[in-house]
């Protein structure tokens, strides 16, 4: 039988290029797949950093669409085919992929990513004469109109989509009126179709016109059919789990990227039988961030984009209490200025928690692995969570995390109340109200149990054989692709 073809169409993949979770998925999910024998391939926009690393790749086409001219070319990264379109008025410009140095989405955001979808839909008409994909797997709103493009498509053989949500509160909305140059029909500008409140959404595209919707939790699956989470979707949701069409997949982590074991971004390697050398981590940390140099105090990490979903605001509030229960805290994050200003006053301007406090901003993958290897607990206070990977992480190093009960967050730790602690399932904190008092409550439980070191150790060494690997989700995508073949 010949192996099944998946085209991945995304923005991002790591370590190509990497703003946040979505590209840790798509670059570890399409190797989950290749070693399940099916050929996964992923399809990315041309920015400098993903060509830049790809190296030499070999031209498939050069065509004329909505969005200028582009050539799409092919090569192998990691053992992964990757096709890339490169159109340099589109995509080559420094800094982030989305958004200019203010923050300011591009304007042409509409045709750099309609682009992205509609080669994608065009790779399952032949664009590439040697490979067809079988499906279609779209990821989050800026390949959201892949799946409208080919539900445009009459045929009955048409290739089949799949599209996941990452996060829903990025919806890729632009004017109606450029359905037109997008080559999209006015009468898909309809509710039932891509309009939403008056605008295109990319993501509402994705969500309407895919064969099947995943999302990556299961918690975040049921969370997003109703108001607070739905962004106004949780019709149009609801109606696609009535259909049986939305499943809530939980991600991994990339088990080779992150492993305390082999790690050679952090200064120590450690796993759960050798745990007292983690010890080292957290002393080079102290160092490297000035940091009174000690085991007595439990030290508090973060790394996050610094955005109003992850929480951080309540974190900040809750600084002096980590600070007089005898905490210590580390952060890198980097995102809105006012959270930026705020975590930097704070650590500038109380000179009584000096040598206890440390902010970097910025964005630097190996500090990411060194401080979730050198910090006692990783705090995640997100107010949702479609997934989270840094608990995972947080979890397969030994940094008991401390999140809020949402989302993938809920799905990957169970909290240190005193039965689970009892009944051995316990791997970390979690608070349920979502303000600065339960977070400081569960601060409390950490500060409490960190006093029994003993137990503090039961719980991390079990909290590093959680599994988080790729391989049961790979096959449950796989399952989903079959049923729709
Ligand atoms: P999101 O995709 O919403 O940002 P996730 O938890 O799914 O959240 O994934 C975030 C990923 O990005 C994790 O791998 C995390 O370690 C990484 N990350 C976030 N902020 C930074 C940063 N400032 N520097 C390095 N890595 C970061």
């Amino acid at each position: 039988m010949e192996p099944m073809r998946i085209l991945h169409v995304c923005a991002e993949m790591y370590p190509l290029l990497k703003t946040g979770g979505l590209a840790d998925v798509t670059g570890a999910l399409p190797k989950a797949q290749l070693k399940q024998k099916a050929e996964a391939r992923v399809l990315l926009p041309g920015f400098p950093a993903v060509k830049d690393k790809m190296g030499p790749t070999d031209l498939v086409a050069v065509i004329d669409t909505f969005a200028g001219r582009a050539a799409l070319s092919f090569g192998y990264f990691d053992g992964v085919g990757v096709y890339v379109i490169d159109a340099p008025h589109l995509f080559h410009r420094e800094g982030s992929p989305y958004h200019d140095e203010y923050q300011n989405a591009y304007q042409d955001n509409y045709l750099r990513f309609g682009l992205l979808g509609w080669i994608g839909a065009d790779l399952t008409r032949g664009l590439d004469s040697m490979w067809r994909p079988d499906i279609i797997h779209a990821h989050d709103w800026h390949a959201g109109l892949a799946c409208a493009y080919l539900a445009e498509m009459d045929s009955h053989e048409r290739t089949k989509s799949v599209f996941t949500i990452h996060n829903l509160a990025y919806q890729g909305c632009f004017a109606p009126i450029h359905m037109a140059q997008l080559h999209l029909p006015w009468y898909l500008y309809n509710m039932n179709g891509l309009e939403y409140y008056g605008q295109i959404s990319f993501m509402k595209a994705g969500i309407f016109f895919a064969d099947h919707v995943t999302t990556v939790s299961p918690t975040y699956a049921r969370e997003i059919l109703g108001p607070e989470n739905g962004f106004g979707m949780q019709g149009l949701l609801s109606l696609r789990a009535s259909q049986g069409r939305l499943t809530g997949i939980l991600n991994g982590i990339d088990d080779v990227v992150w492993d305390p074991k082999t790690d050679p971004l952090i200064p120590q390697n450690f796993d759960k039988r050798t745990l007292n050398a983690r010890l080292a981590d957290k002393e080079a940390l102290q160092k490297e961030f000035h940091l009174e140099v000690t085991n007595s105090k439990p030290l508090f990490g973060v790394v996050s984009r610094l955005v109003h979903q992850k929480g951080l605001d309540l974190v900040l509030e809750a600084l002096p209490f980590i600070m007089e229960q005898g905490g210590q805290f580390v952060l890198l994050g980097s995102g809105e200025q006012w959270l930026e200003r705020g975590f930097e006053d704070f650590a500038h301007n109380n000179p009584a928690y000096r040598g206890n406090v440390a902010v970097r901003l910025g964005y630097d993958d190996a500090l990411s692995h060194r401080i979730t290897a050198g910090s006692d607990v990783l705090m995640v206070p997100s107010r949702f969570e479609p997934c989270g990977l840094t608990q995972m992480a947080a979890l397969r190093y030994g940094s008991l995390p401390l999140v809020h009960n949402t989302g993938g967050l809920a799905d990957t730790v169970v909290n240190s109340t005193v039965e689970n602690v009892d009944n051995k399932t316990a791997t970390g904190f979690i608070f349920y109200d979502c303000n600065r008092d339960a977070l400081q409550g569960a601060v409390s439980r950490a500060m409490e149990l960190w006093k029994s070191r003993k137990t503090w150790r039961t719980i991390q060494q079990r909290a590093m054989t959680r599994n988080f690997g790729w391989k049961e989700s790979a096959r449950q995508y796989l399952d989903i692709y079959r049923k729709l073949l």
